[in-house]
């Protein structure tokens, strides 16, 4: 794409939006001095403002999401099965694992994109004793269904909500529901702090659990409870989180609009479906994806993403592989139950370009590169 002066400018798929030095200045300087590097004031003031922003009533943050959901996850009794998809990141699956718990994999919505509640109930045994859904591209998942499911069977709802800074579900961020979300401030993520994460729960018992946890397992006394990791996250995230939550509005804002600017570009176009957002949910468009018939467009998912690399359009296909299929996976948990949805979405599905940099004149571009034929 060129811009007015017709110099070539470069499309990227994902950017950070992040504080200028004058934001942070003063707050740098001020540990550097005093030389409070971890455990210190912004930490918790970051906790409590990420509290404030989910309306719930604790938020532990921790070093990355997946460290916040090895913690949650060893609440869980050992040996116990964890369904979740298959289709979402492979740090939704690996902290399953890590806790020596048994991961069921279970098919998604073709729509939503997100794990499809009935099988997920489907696969509840005696053995289960946790559900770990995740909100896929800040699109919330089938949240009454899943709880109700939850209370029926007496399992635990956990939201892998990497994607979900932003997503509200029934007007309320996604956070308020379920036993507890874990949130990443990962750069590729909505809100970062360098790398980071946030473990957010109405019950106190998790909170006290996973807090225990990022320091090891000890409780203040070096008498360790249970073998916990170092999970903290340093003041300097803390303070760069402070900034970045700051400018969550306007991100969001922006996803917002080119998500429309795609949907009405895209819409109509024979061949090409869009995730489907929740009736009660607002996403936060972490990504947009289009789902390709290769019959009804011409081209293959794969033809397309080479077409849009030629034109200096970066896109991802996420989650090609799904968990299941990736080689960690071969041997450690044959797959109890057919996938087909997410092997279609996993081989058709392709993310384009979305994030609150990203112009309209490149949002357009983009567009008409997928339309050309
Ligand atoms: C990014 C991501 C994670 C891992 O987050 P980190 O903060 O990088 O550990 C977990 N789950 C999903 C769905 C993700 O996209």
């Amino acid at each position: 794409m060129k811009d007015q002066a017709g110099q070539q400018q470069q499309i990227h798929f994902v950017r950070p939006l992040l504080p200028r030095l004058e934001d942070v200045a003063d707050q740098l300087q001020d540990v550097l001095a005093s030389g409070m590097v971890t455990k210190g004031k912004y930490l918790a003031d970051f906790e409590k403002r990420i509290a404030h922003h989910l309306q719930v009533e604790h938020v532990v943050a921790v070093s990355s999401c997946t460290a916040g959901l090895m913690l949650l996850l060893s609440t869980l009794p050992p040996e116990s099965e964890v369904i979740l998809p298959s289709f979402t990141f492979c740090a939704s699956a690996h902290p399953v694992v890590w806790n020596r718990l048994m991961p069921v994999f279970v098919d998604c919505d073709p729509h939503s994109f997100n794990v499809d509640p009935k099988r997920a109930e489907e696969a509840i045994t005696e053995k289960t004793s946790a559900i770990l859904a995740t909100h896929i591209f800040g699109n919330p998942c089938d949240i009454d269904t899943l709880q109700t499911i939850a209370r029926e069977h007496n399992v635990k709802v956990f939201f892998d909500a990497a994607h979900a800074f932003g997503a509200f579900y029934r007007d309320q961020p996604v956070a308020c529901f379920g036993d507890a979300s874990v949130y990443s401030a990962s750069p590729t993520k909505l809100l970062t702090s360098g790398e980071g994460g946030a473990v957010a729960t109405n019950d106190l018992q998790i909170a006290e659990h996973v807090e225990i946890g990022r320091e090891y397992g000890n409780p203040g006394d070096y008498d360790c409870i249970f073998p916990g990791i170092n999970a903290r996250l340093p003041e300097l995230s803390a303070i760069l989180g402070i900034e970045c939550l700051k400018l969550l509005p306007q991100s969001i804002q922006r996803r917002c609009e080119i998500a429309e600017s795609y949907q009405e570009l895209l819409g109509g176009i024979p061949g090409i479906r869009i995730q489907q957002i929740s009736p009660q949910g607002e996403s936060s468009y972490k990504d947009f994806a289009i789902v390709i018939d290769k019959e009804k467009f011409g081209r293959s998912r794969d033809e397309l993403s080479a077409d849009l690399a030629a034109q200096g359009i970066p896109t991802r296909n996420y989650f090609d592989p799904p968990i299941h299929a990736q080689r960690a996976y071969a041997n450690y948990c044959p797959t109890r139950h057919a996938l087909p949805v997410t092997e279609e979405l996993a081989r058709d599905i392709i993310c384009l370009p979305i994030h609150c940099r990203l112009e309209d004149a490149a949002v357009e571009h983009v567009a008409a590169t997928i339309t050309a034929s």
